[in-house]
């Protein structure tokens, strides 16, 4: 893997305000991919491929990650990205909006990563549900949306995207079939397990 070109990548993306991965969020997905390595990896939300390419390093040998991105401009770079480390037979980006790609999906993964519309979570969850292979795991980013999530001011105008937050905890936590940590890191992370 070519670290500088991973730092370029990384710095740009700051630079321009794209929410990409934090590291202390990376680093907690890392420990659990070095562990599980999983064989097919989702991601719903590419932005520039900073993360998929991140994850890369610690799947399985012969993994792929499939990854969807609505943002045609964002697609280009990420792909560009993408070649110029030399994964495209690892990382394949699914251009459009994951409420349409998802129901399209058939094959099964190990490991979600849903990093995308905050008012679609409870929708990526079904679907991941659906695409998910018996201990597989599903990493949702931003859980905690900034602190509102736990908080009780309703008023502002990310209310929908918390209510929707909201409904993906609730979700999770009351599934018997899953074992679910929440974890303060970065924006919230939560960690569900499918043990059944
Ligand atoms: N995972 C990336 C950051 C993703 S930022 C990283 O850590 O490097 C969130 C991205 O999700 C944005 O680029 C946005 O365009 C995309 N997105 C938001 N809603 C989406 C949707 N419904 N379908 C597909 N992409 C979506
Ligand atoms: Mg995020």
């Amino acid at each position: 893997m070519d670290e500088v070109y991973l730092e370029k990548i990384k710095q740009k993306a700051l630079e321009e305000h794209i929410p990409i991965i934090m590291d202390d969020t990376l680093q907690i997905i890392a420990d659990i991919l070095k562990t599980n390595k999983p064989k097919k990896m989702l991601e719903i939300g590419t932005a520039v491929g900073y993360s998929a390419i991140c994850f890369s390093k610690y799947l399985d040998k012969e993994a792929t990650i499939d990854t969807i991105e609505r943002d045609e401009e964002r697609v280009k770079e990420a792909i560009t990205n993408i070649s110029k480390l030399g994964l495209e037979h690892k990382i394949h980006i699914y251009s459009g909006d994951a409420v349409d790609v998802l129901p399209t999906l058939t094959e099964k993964y190990d490991a979600i990563f849903i990093d995308a519309a905050k008012g679609k979570y409870p929708f990526f969850l079904k679907e991941s549900e659906r695409l998910l292979n018996k201990n597989g795991i599903i990493f949702a980013d931003n859980i905690l949306y900034k602190g509102y999530v736990m908080s009780d001011y309703n008023k502002h105008k990310q209310r929908t995207a918390v209510r929707n937050l909201r409904e993906y905890i609730k979700e999770v936590t009351e599934n018997p079939n899953y074992e679910t940590k929440i974890i303060e890191v970065g924006d919230g992370l939560a960690i569900t397990r499918k043990t059944l």
